[in-house]
C-alpha cells in the first residue's frame, strides 16, 4: 500500500550511525523535498562496528559520527542529535526511554521512523531490537501523557505530544510502501558517506546494493524503487 501524504515533521531514531540511511534515506529525501522538517536521533556512537584489529573504539566512533553528519548534510536533514551511548549497550530502561520522550516532545513529529523490534526469523542486532521497542513505548504512551517523566513537562517545559504513526524499517511484515524512484540517487549519496561501513565496495557495488534493496521493497506496487515499512497508527 503506497502512502501519498507528506508529514510535516519527522523523527528518525537510528541505533547506529548508518542504519537509517540504509533503510529510509530515500523516504527522508523525498519528504524533505516536499517540505518536511526532519530530526535524526543517533542512539549509539557505532564504536564496535569494525573487523579491523588496528582501530580503537574511540577513533571509530569519531569517524562514524562524522560520517553520519555528512550523510545528514547531503540529505538536507535539519537537525542531528547524537546520544553517544556505547555501541551494543542500549537497554530497555527508563534512562533511554526518557531520552527518546524528550526528543519526541521537542521534535513533535507526525511520523517516527525506527527499526522493527519484532523480527522473528532474521538476525537483528540487539541495539536495533531495543531501539525499536523503546521508541514504540516512548511514542505511546510516554510522550503522550504528561505524567510519564513528569519532570520533562514540569522542569523543561516539554508539552505532551501525540504522534500519528510509527514506520518500522527492516520488517518481515511490510504493509507500507514508499516510492523512492525520484530519490534513490540521494539515498546512494547518504549511504556513500558511511565509508567505514562500506569498506571495499566500489561505486558500482554500492549502487547495486542500494538499488537491489529498493527493488526488493516494491512488492507488487508497480513502482521502480521503494522502501518498505510496517505501520502502527495512533489516535491523535
Ligand atoms: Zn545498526
Amino acid at each position: 500500500m503506497p502512502i501519498d501524504e507528506t508529514p510535516r515533521r519527522v523523527l528518525v531514531v537510528t541505533p547506529h550511525p548508518d542504519d537509517a540511511d540504509f533503510w529510509c534515506a530515500g523516504t527522508v529525501a523525498k519528504w524533505i523535498g516536499d517540505g518536511a522538517t526532519v530530526r535524526y536521533v543517533v542512539c549509539t556512537d557505532g564504536g564496535k562496528g569494525t573487523s579491523d584489529p588496528n582501530v580503537s573504539s574511540a577513533d571509530l566512533s569519531k569517524v562514524r559520527e562524522k560520517e553520519q553528519s555528512d550523510a545528514v548534510e547531503s540529505l538536507g536533514v535539519q537537525e542531528l542529535v547524537l546520544l553517544h551511548h556505547a555501541d551494543g549497550s542500549l537497554e530497555d530502561d527508563d534512562e533511554f526511554r526518557k531520552e527518546l520522550v524528550r526528543q519526541i516532545r521537542q521534535a513533535q513529529p507526525d511520523v517516527v521512523l525506527c527499526p522493527e523490534p519484532y523480527r522473528k526469523n532474521l538476525a537483528w542486532h540487539r541495539d536495533h531490537r531495543i531501539t525499536g521497542q523503546v521508541t514504540l513505548d516512548a511514542v505511546f504512551p510516554c510522550a503522550r501523557d504528561h505524567l510519564h517523566f513528569e519532570e520533562l513537562w514540569r522542569d523543561e517545559g516539554l508539552e505532551p505530544h501525540k504522534t500519528a504513526a510509527i514506520l518500522f524499517w527492516g520488517t518481515e511484515q511490510a504493509d507500507t510502501i514508499i516510492d523512492i524512484s525520484e530519490t534513490v540517487e540521494a539515498k546512494m549519496r547518504a549511504v556513500r558517506a558511511h565509508k567505514s561501513q562500506i569498506n571495499g565496495w566500489n561505486e558500482a557495488e554500492i549502487e547495486d546494493f542500494v538499488k537491489e534493496r529498493a527493488r526488493e521493497a516494491i512488492s507488487d506496487s508497480g513502482l521502480e524503487f521503494a522502501e518498505a515499512f510496517r505501520k502502527i497508527a495512533f489516535r491523535t
